[in-house]
């Protein structure tokens, strides 16, 4: 567990007791950034923006790596694996993951938001495999029936 490291313990407590310093001083705090703010106008925006249009393309890329690595992982996920209704074996792009009960979230968002395959596999374990044929068969029966 990271929290048994001596290391982030330190680290951990005294960011507790900075928080507790500035929580306490609040007013402080607040003539500082009062401070800070006059003496130099509008550097915050334009150091976020100028960071946002120096990375922008480096984000996007990563962003979209990832995405393609999720795919890679989740299609690793569905393949070979008959659908439990129909009991015929797709392509991973027509196996659906079906939540028969609790649902935090759905695979697709998961690959949307860039989450961990750790994420992706705790909620995979929740799921039954389904074609997507079945699957929408599926909740229409809940639905409308
Ligand atoms: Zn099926």
């Amino acid at each position: 567990m990271i929290i048994d490291d001596p290391r982030f313990k330190t680290k951990y407590s005294r960011r507790i007791t900075n928080k507790r310093w500035r929580d306490k001083n609040k007013s402080h705090m607040q003539y500082l950034k009062e401070q800070w703010e006059i003496n130099n106008p509008a550097k915050p925006k334009i150091h976020k923006k100028k960071w946002y249009l120096d990375n922008i393309d480096k984000q996007n890329g990563l962003r979209t790596k990832r995405r393609g690595e999720i795919r890679e992982f989740i299609n690793g996920l569905k393949k070979d694996k008959p659908c439990i209704k129909c009991d015929i074996i797709f392509d991973p792009i027509c196996i659906d993951f079906h939540h028969p009960g609790d649902k935090e979230f759905s695979i697709s968002y998961a690959q949307r938001m860039c989450l961990t395959n750790e994420a992706i596999l705790e909620e995979v374990a929740k799921c039954d495999i389904m074609c997507a044929n079945c699957h929408r068969l599926e909740h229409n029966d809940k639905n409308f029936a």
